[in-house]
């Protein structure tokens, strides 16, 4: 008996020390309780705009019948190296976290491609076609000054080659933006060609910069020949200057590539939503065909810079990658995170915690008891209260309503409990006034009438 005693005092000891040691070294505070390099908590204001945009998102989707598809975190990499095309940026930056036998695991760099894949894995050409879709969620990148963690929504119509759905895309961008405060949003179009056309162009551009191709900085050289459409957004005052002449792709397009340009112009001009064509549009990825987007909005402040929050445009190329089958796809994605940052600088959203005018005081166990009851009655119909069911006496519990500047007080003890009511004091004036149970509800919602009025 003693031996075994002295065995547990001696661990105990040592567990102690180890927790110890532990705490001089400043482990637990260092490293425990720090996020990872690149990721961020969502919390306080940006958590409410957050909560926002996110609804917004939602009720679009659900409004217009669309899908959501909720993919995992966690997708094959081939699928993007696959879908993306080897000189994506979006694939270069893809954040791998392990291997299973040869197929390596990458958390989604991107949600157009994952779109894809539930699409063919589930058979949904099998539903009526179109098939509409959305996401939204969280997004990584593996760069070379870190990780990264992005939101990112987007939405899909899968099956249906009519370029109404091109509109649709653009239209429901917009409405998202316009929902969240933003009302000033206006669109931008360029074309990338078709397989058909694009070919021409590349020529003709070869041509031009086969002169010029050494002055270029060296992300224009690589994009020269595998992205050239990227060299008209380079911010490079060398490039900007040598690409003053270069030739437009709008004009080498085929006949059918510059129909769809027209024709969305001509919807967007009929909707009067502002557009116009931006030679300097281009897109990261090899999956778009013909007309591409963006949705951009001017910031309300001196700098009258425009932000892109969304871009689209037809991925016709997506499906046959994955299937070969010709399947019209039209999509776009919308930068959430932008958007959140937007929103916050310029004060869009108001995010001011405003504490419920009623604060509900129980005294006594059987009054707390009682509380829960009137709290979910009081839920159901979407009157707010505060409560401090930790304090015990009326002191303390009114130092709290004070502290949240509560208008009223509902104060009841085992006697009201009996006698099914509690004393409403109005804390302006100290009045008093007896409400049973049954009538409680009326009578706050009156109150609210009344302040609503008042403010
Ligand atoms: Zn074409
Ligand atoms: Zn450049």
């Amino acid at each position: 008996m003693p031996k075994k005693s002295i065995r547990f005092v001696d661990i105990k000891k040592k567990l102690n020390k180890e927790k110890l040691d532990r705490m001089n070294r400043g482990v637990a505070k260092k490293i425990t309780c720090q996020v990872s390099k690149g990721m961020h908590d969502i919390i306080f204001d940006e958590r409410k705009i957050f909560d926002k945009v996110m609804s917004e998102i939602n009720n679009i989707g659900n409004f217009y019948g669309y899908e959501k598809i909720v993919p995992p975190i966690v997708e094959y990499a081939d699928l993007f190296s696959h879908g993306l095309g080897k000189d994506s940026l979006t694939l270069k930056e893809m954040f791998s976290v392990k291997s299973i036998g040869d197929k390596n695991l990458v958390l989604r760099p991107e949600g157009a491609i994952t779109m894809i894949r539930a699409y063919l894995e589930h058979n949904l050409a099998a539903f009526s076609q179109p098939v509409k879709v959305f996401y939204s969620g969280s997004y990584f990148k593996d760069k070379e000054e870190g990780n990264k963690e992005f939101y990112q929504a987007g939405f899909e119509i899968i099956g249906d080659d009519n370029t109404i759905n091109d509109i649709e895309m653009i239209f429901l961008a917009r409405t998202i933006l316009s929902n969240v405060g933003i009302h000033n949003s206006t669109v931008e179009l360029n074309s990338v060609g078709c397989p058909k056309c694009f070919k021409n162009y590349e020529k003709m551009l070869e041509k031009y910069y086969k002169e010029k191709s050494k002055k270029l900085c060296s992300v224009c050289k690589n994009n020269l020949k595998s992205n050239p459409l990227a060299l008209f957004s380079c911010e490079d005052e060398k490039c900007k200057a040598l690409r003053v002449d270069a030739p437009r792709i709008t004009d080498f397009i085929c006949v059918d590539c510059k129909g769809h340009l027209q024709t969305i112009l001509r919807y967007l001009k009929d909707m009067k939503i502002p557009a116009e064509i931006n030679p300097e549009i281009s897109v990261d990825t090899n999956y778009y065909t013909r007309t591409i987007w963006r949705v951009v909005a001017e910031a309300n402040n001196e700098s009258k810079d425009k932000v892109v929050f969304a871009w689209g445009g037809r991925q016709d190329e997506l499906i046959r990658l994955f299937s070969g089958q010709n399947k019209p796809v039209s999509g776009f994605v919308f930068d959430t995170d932008r958007l959140i940052s937007f929103l916050r600088s310029q004060r869009i959203i108001d995010t001011k915690y405003r504490p419920p005018a009623f604060f509900l005081m129980p005294v006594g166990e059987t009054a707390k008891r009682k509380s829960f009851e009137i709290l979910e009655e009081l839920r159901r119909n979407d009157i707010k209260v505060a409560f401090s069911f930790g304090k015990d006496s009326v002191r303390s519990q009114m130092k709290i309503a004070d502290k949240i500047k509560a208008r009223y007080i509902l104060l009841f003890g085992q006697e009201e409990v009996g006698r099914e009511e509690v004393i409403l004091q109005e804390t302006s004036s100290d009045l008093q006034e007896n409400v049973s149970m049954n009538r409680l509800v009326k009578v706050l919602k009156n109150k609210i009438e009344k302040l609503n009025t008042i403010n």
